[in-house]
């Protein structure tokens, strides 16, 4: 690796709140179990995937002694990544929509304040944190903030919300009766996909919103939503067609709105998708 990459990869990594290196090559990870499916709903959060440890402040230390570990900061000149991390917010299953309400009232504010993906920070007008209800038995989930949804700080209300609002209309149900939110809470500039990084940033704001609204079900818009929630890498096609678990609730993976608009023919699939869901709920479409 050249110096150059090698300095950008240990930045990547300070990014990601890791702060020393270890001296020795570290033995392979032993393989996790499956986290265990609770039977019921229970307070606490949906089980962690591929979290990143929460970012701690870097600060230039005086040089290592020679017995001391070397740290990622002795390496590369200092660079500042403020602690945005907080306590999770504790919420009964049994919590009120005004609990709920004010959870999320909470959650935002620490949303709004976050410069965690510095890029993203610097290029957004607002955050998105996410609207409906919360309470909702459904939460829906895309992959970030498009223009439209920059300037007017809701998600899904430019075209592909337009195409996610008549799915909404065909489900008979509206729009406030779900919880919507994204993979990120920031424009990626350009449109371009969320990276590793920016995802594993935002995931405490996604694992909060979760934790508070408490959803049965979870619909995936699009790969980025799926293969990041469940932590995948398999093709959205493939996940379609079958529930998968995160915490207490039921997901389904499905085609992102965007592609339905570029590719017309994939609504019977969305359709299906949607009658899958709402007849596991009891509903028939
Ligand atoms: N708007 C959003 O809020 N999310 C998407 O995934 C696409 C458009």
């Amino acid at each position: 690796m050249s110096q150059r990459a090698t300095r950008q990869y240990l930045e990547s990594l300070q990014r990601a709140g890791v702060t020393h290196l270890p001296k020795v090559a570290p033995q392979p990870a032993a393989p996790q179990p499956a986290a265990p499916q609770p039977a019921a709903k229970a307070p606490a959060p949906p089980a962690a995937q591929s979290q990143p440890p929460a970012p701690k402040p870097v600060t230039a230390p005086p040089a290592p002694k020679a017995s001391e570990p070397v740290t990622i900061a002795d390496v590369v000149a200092p660079i500042v990544v403020r602690e945005t991390a907080a306590p999770p917010i504790a919420i009964s299953p049994n919590a009120t929509i005004d609990e709920r309400q004010a959870a999320l009232t909470v959650l935002s504010e620490r949303v709004a304040a976050c410069v965690k993906c510095q890029e993203l920070a610097d290029s957004r007008k607002q955050t998105v944190f996410g609207v409906g209800n919360p309470n909702a038995r459904i939460m829906f989930i895309g992959e970030a903030p498009g223009a439209d949804e920059d300037r007017l700080g809701e998600p899904f209300v430019g075209a592909a919300g337009q195409l996610l609002d008549k799915i909404i209309v065909a489900c008979k149900i509206k729009r406030e009766d779900v919880y919507i939110c994204n993979i990120l809470r920031c424009r990626p500039p350009g449109n371009r996909n969320p990276s590793p990084i920016e995802a594993g940033n935002c995931r405490e704001y996604l694992d909060g919103q979760i934790s508070i609204v408490q959803p049965e079900y979870i619909v995936c818009w699009g790969s980025v939503a799926a293969q990041n929630l469940l932590n995948q890498t398999t093709s959205i096609g493939r996940m379609r067609g079958q529930f998968f678990q995160y915490g207490t609730a039921k997901v389904v993976c499905t085609y992102h709105p965007s592609y339905l608009l570029r590719n017309p023919a994939a609504k019977t699939k969305v359709w299906d998708d949607m009658k899958f869901l709402f007849g596991d709920m009891g509903v028939t479409l």
